[in-house]
């Protein structure tokens, strides 16, 4: 047996087979000083390609329908594209190994149709990275990701959320990163899905990759590769307990959230897809307090179309019934990055374009979601925020297209209901102008992920800094107390959605300084209820 520690972001236990997730390695390939020998290696590749791609192409119009697996048959259609070969013979000649000649003039391509004014040709950008990296893996023999069939605990260095969004999330019994922090969104993904996880761990991945068996103890942060007897008892009894406590909380269930002196608290989840408010429904939420609808634009080659987004929108509304359902727009940026919107390297993205910026600055990209919303608005009880506002004149603004799009859609005879326009509080600006920002707002819900990094100016993707990133500073307290405060005197309710909205330690004061609304992982409201039912305020 092997053991070592995590930093747990998630209770329970899991006990299981381990897969260990390697990003490709990109060791610059060596050419063999023979140009003709490299062309050779190239055009294997291309046609190793063509397989793997035409048995994607069936798997996924299977899958996800004849449309959506289009985008694979584009890429096969890239293998052939006359510029793109005459571009990596030329590169080879001039002494490129065949994978870098492969990658370099993929990128060259892909730069240049990013470049390009029509959106469908912009898009085209990602396929063309995608298509000239998977030449690329194959001319360096890197096999790529296997999943087994069941059920695993997934061991990797880091994830970001293009990659996590890939993950068949059912079947995932525990995370184990050996970087990422505690407020990361593979943290978050961790406390969404209810599984024990831990970052920062001591693991090898070699070590996760050799085990038979490996466990993670979200309660101790202890990870353990083939656990002895005595181990696996104490672990089973553990998970067997955190079992009971899950049933006891099940008293809960059905129950108004309201506090012995009758202060009613709504408790919400936060929710990035259609599927999970499903399970937040499951969970017995009292609507959707963020969903981070940036997660519909992961994980994917182009810019979903204003339909699909509708659909998305749509379906969780009839999902939630009467249940409100906030949705938070387009939040990307930082460490949520999409190839095919062809953003610029930023070299601090934490600060740069990044969530209502970058949809002030792309009507093109914000319009077809804006119109998505409030269509789907006829059919459940929508509300909608913009991420990291820091001006008044940013929310007018964003206001301003959305009554201009109501009326578009108004006069072209589509349905629209009322829609509440609120501010994600997390920027100390937007806290400190709360009161202005009041006067504009139906609603604030605070992001005190993002309100804890820019306001004790701690990277809250960076692990090294975990121990400065402390959410009770009471910086960040006075903040919050002045938030709530401006809200009620303006008779708006405010809410919070980041990860403090969760904590067991915090609930009662968010209750006394005037808050409204928690918003959580859904696994977590039935505890957040015992606790508001129980308290005395
Ligand atoms: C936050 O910043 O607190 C938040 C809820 O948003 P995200 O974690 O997606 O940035
Ligand atoms: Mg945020």
């Amino acid at each position: 047996m092997k053991q070592g520690h995590g930093l747990p972001v998630f209770s329970g236990v899991a006990i299981g087979d381990a897969v260990v997730y390697r990003k490709s390695e990109r060791n610059l390939p060596v050419s063999s000083g023979d140009p003709a020998l490299e062309q050779n290696k190239f055009n294997a590749a291309v046609e190793i390609a063509r397989q793997q791609l035409s048995a994607l192409f069936e798997k996924a119009k299977v899958e996800i329908g004849e449309e959506q697996a289009a985008i694979i048959e584009v890429q096969m259609l890239m293998l052939d594209d006359l510029d793109y070969l005459d571009g990596v013979a030329m590169a080879i000649e001039g002494g490129a190994a065949a994978a870098l000649a492969a990658l370099d003039t993929g990128e060259e391509f892909a730069q240049v149709f990013a470049a390009m004014d029509d959106e469908y040709m912009k898009a085209r950008s990602a396929d063309i990275r995608d298509m000239s990296h998977r030449l690329y893996d194959i001319l360096c023999g890197n096999t790529g990701f296997q999943l087994p069939e069941g059920s695993f605990l997934l061991v990797a260095d880091d994830l970001a959320p293009s990659e996590t969004i890939q993950l068949p999330r059912e079947r995932i019994l525990a995370f184990v990163t050996r970087q990422g922090s505690s407020s990361s969104h593979t943290a978050i993904l961790a406390r969404t899905l209810n599984i024990p996880s831990l970052v920062q761990a001591d693991i090898s991945l070699d070590i996760a990759e050799d085990c038979k068996v490996l466990a993670v103890d979200g309660f101790t942060g202890t990870w353990y590769a083939d656990p002895d007897e005595e181990t696996m008892a104490m672990l089973l009894k553990k998970q067997a307990e955190a079992a009971a406590d899950r049933e006891a909380l099940e008293a809960f269930r059905g129950k108004e959230s309201v506090t012995k002196s009758g202060k009613k608290i709504l408790l919400c989840a936060n929710i990035g897809s259609p599927e999970d408010a499903v399970s937040a429904v499951a969970a017995d939420c009292e609507g959707v307090g963020l969903m981070r609808s940036e997660f519909l634009y992961l994980g994917r080659s182009n810019l979903p179309t204003e339909d699909e987004l509708f659909e998305a929108y749509k379906q969780v509304a009839i999902t939630m019934g009467e249940r409100p359902v906030v949705i938070r727009t387009l939040d990307i940026g930082a460490d949520k990055q999409v190839d095919y919107m062809g953003l610029d390297e930023e070299e601090n993205p934490a600060l740069g374009l990044r969530g209502l910026r970058i949809c002030l600055t792309r009507e093109e990209i914000f319009r077809p979601q804006l119109r998505a919303i409030l269509r789907a608005s006829a059919y459940g009880n929508l509300l909608v925020m913009f991420p990291m506002v820091a001006s008044v004149w940013e929310l007018k603004a964003a206001k301003a297209l959305c009554a201009k799009l109501r009326k578009e859609l108004e006069d072209e005879g589509v349905e629209v209901k009322d829609v509440p326009i609120g501010v994600m509080v997390e920027t100390p600006a937007a806290a400190v102008l709360a009161r202005e920002l009041a006067k504009e707002a139906a609603f604030f819900s605070v992001g005190t992920n993002d309100l804890t990094q820019y306001t004790l100016a701690v990277d809250r993707q960076n692990a090294k800094l975990d121990k400065f990133y402390d959410p009770y500073h009471p910086a960040l307290m006075a903040l919050l107390a002045h938030i709530a405060k401006a809200a009620n005197e303006a008779g708006i309710w405010a809410g919070i959605c980041g990860e403090l909205g969760a904590d067991p330690k915090m609930t009662e004061k968010f209750i006394e300084m005037g808050y409204t609304e928690l918003s959580m992982a859904a696994g977590r409201i039935l505890g957040a209820r015992k606790q508001v039912c129980e308290s005395e305020l």
